[in-house]
C-alpha cells in the first residue's frame, strides 16, 4: 500500500468518511442527472448550475455564477451559465481546483430505461451523463466535504469549477473561465478535471486536432459535352485519392510514444467528414458539370508532429496537383485547431493521485492519454496551468451509449482518491470537532 505520507489512520478515517457520506453523495447524483442539461442545444444550464451552486453554498463555498457574457452562444434562450466555488485555507497556496462539465449529449435512440430517470439497479445508476461526466462532479464535491466532516480543514485552497458546452468546444465554459482568469497559473496549481477516465486510470492529456475544409472550383457546361467544361468533383477525386493512398499509408506509420488509449489511436489519422458537391441530391437533376465540390477532414495529430508540418503536407498535396494541372483551382479553410497537451508523468500532481489509486485500488494506475480532445486545452493552452490531468468515476466506454451507466461502487472509491490526492497535496489540520 502507498503510505502517502498520511497516517494509515488518518487514511482510513478520510475513507470511513466518504462511505458515510456515499448515500446521500449517490442521491445527490441522481436529482443533478434528473436536469436535463442537453447540448446541444444546451438547455437547462441556469437549472444545473443552481442547482450545483446551492450545494456547494451549503458546503461551505464562496459561490460565483459565471455567464458567458459577450459570446455568441451565450443567447437569453439559452444562457450559458457555469458555477466556481472557493474555499479559502489557512494559506492561499498551493490551490487545487476540480472542474467538471455538467452538459450532457443528446439522448440518442436505443434506451430501455427513462435517460432522465436515474435509476438505480444492482449496483448501477442509469441516465445520460452519469459516466460523461455528473459522476465527476458528485465525487469531487463530496470527496472534499467527506475531508471536512472527518475533522480535518485543508491548508490550501479548493476550487470547484462546473461547466458547459464541454460537449461542443467548451468555449463558453471553460476556456471562458481561463480567458477571464478564474482557472490560470497565478492562482491555480493543480486542476483535475473529472471526465470518465474509468476509476483506476489517470489521463494525461490528448492528441491534437485540425479540421480543415478543401474547395476545388471548376467551370459549369452541359453534362451531355462534358469536354467543355471543368469538373470540380474530380479535382476533389484526385484529392482524396491522395489522402486515401499516400497520405493515409504515411500517417499509419507515425506513432507517439504517448500511452494513448485505445492504442489504435496510437497513429496520426485523418478522416473525411463529408464530401459535397455539384447538383443537391434532392430535386431536380439538370445536366451540368459540377463547377464547385467540397469536403471536410478531421486530421488528429500526435505530439511528436508540429501543426505546421501537419497543415504543410497538406497544402503541398493541393500544390503538387496544381503543378501537374493548371486547371486544379481550390482554397482550403481553417476550421478547428486543437494543439495536443500532455501534463508530465512525473509531477507531483500525477504522482500523487497515483499514491491514492494505489491506496485504494492496490495497484498503480495506467497513465493514458485520450484520442480525443477535452477540457484540459483550455486549462493548459489558455491558463498556463501546466499541472492537470483528467480523473473520474465514469466508464470511458459508456460516454454518450445508449443505457449510459456509471457504476455506484467506482463513484465512491473515486471520492475516496480525490480526497486523499486533496489532503496530500494541500495539506491538513485536524480540527477535532467533526461536523
Ligand atoms: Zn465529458
Amino acid at each position: 500500500m502507498a503510505t502517502q505520507g498520511l497516517s494509515v489512520s488518518v487514511q482510513d478515517a478520510i475513507c470511513r468518511s466518504v462511505e458515510t457520506i456515499s448515500d446521500e453523495m449517490i442521491s445527490w447524483l441522481q436529482d443533478l442527472i434528473r436536469i436535463p442539461t442537453i447540448n446541444p442545444p444546451g438547455e437547462n444550464y441556469i437549472a444545473g448550475a443552481d442547482f450545483i451552486g446551492r450545494k456547494l453554498k451549503q458546503f461551505g463555498y464562496d459561490t460565483h455564477y459565471i455567464a458567458a457574457e459577450g459570446m455568441a452562444e451565450h443567447t437569453p434562450e439559452h444562457p450559458r451559465v457555469n458555477v466556481l466555488g472557493r474555499i479559502n485555507g489557512s494559506q492561499p497556496r498551493p490551490s487545487l481546483h476540480f472542474n467538471g462539465h455538467f452538459d450532457v449529449v443528446p439522448v440518442g435512440a436505443g434506451w430501455t430505461v427513462d435517460p432522465f430517470g436515474a435509476l438505480l439497479r444492482d449496483g448501477k445508476l442509469y441516465g445520460r451523463g452519469t459516466s460523461d461526466q455528473k459522476a465527476g462532479i458528485a465525487a469531487s464535491i463530496f470527496a472534499i466535504e467527506a475531508i471536512h466532516r472527518a475533522g480535518f480543514r485543508l491548508h490550501g485552497t479548493i476550487e470547484q469549477s462546473n461547466s458547459v458546452d464541454e460537449e461542443s468546444g467548451g468555449f463558453a465554459g471553460v476556456a471562458y473561465l481561463a480567458k477571464h482568469g478564474w482557472i490560470g497559473k497565478d492562482k491555480t496549481d493543480y486542476v483535475i478535471i473529472t471526465e470518465p477516465s474509468d476509476v483506476d486510470r489517470v489521463c494525461l492529456g490528448h492528441r491534437g486536432v485540425y479540421w480543415f475544409k478543401v474547395t476545388t472550383h471548376g467551370r459549369i457546361a452541359h453534362g451531355s459535352m462534358p469536354y467543355l467544361g471543368i469538373s470540380a468533383i474530380d479535382h476533389m477525386a484526385e484529392f482524396l485519392h491522395g489522402v486515401t493512398h499516400e497520405l493515409k499509408p504515411a500517417l499509419a506509420t507515425r506513432k507517439t510514444s504517448v500511452p494513448v488509449e485505445p492504442p489504435g489511436s496510437r497513429y496520426a489519422s485523418i478522416n473525411v467528414n463529408a464530401v459535397f458537391g455539384g447538383q443537391p441530391e434532392v430535386g431536380t437533376q439538370t445536366p451540368c458539370v459540377a463547377d464547385r465540390s467540397g469536403a471536410i477532414f478531421d486530421r488528429r495529430f500526435l505530439s511528436e508532429e508540429s501543426f505546421e508540418q501537419v497543415r504543410g503536407e497538406i497544402h503541398t498535396m493541393l500544390e503538387d496537383l496544381q503543378a501537374k494541372n493548371p486547371d486544379f483551382k481550390y482554397n482550403i479553410e481553417d476550421l478547428m485547431i486543437v494543439h495536443p497537451v500532455h501534463t508530465d508523468e512525473n509531477c507531483k500532481l500525477v504522482t500523487t493521485i497515483s499514491d491514492s489509486v494505489e491506496t485504494i485500488f492496490g495497484r498503480r494506475p495506467k497513465l493514458t492519454a485520450s484520442p480525443g480532445t477535452y477540457d484540459q486545452k483550455h486549462v493548459v493552452r489558455i491558463g498556463s496551468v501546466e499541472q492537470c490531468i483528467a480523473y473520474g468515476p465514469g466508464i470511458l466506454n459508456q460516454a454518450h451509449l445508449p443505457d449510459e451507466y456509471c457504476l455506484i461502487e467506482d463513484v465512491v472509491n473515486s471520492a475516496k482518491v480525490m480526497a486523499l490526492t486533496a489532503m496530500q497535496l494541500l495539506g491538513a489540520e485536524e480540527v477535532s470537532s467533526k461536523r
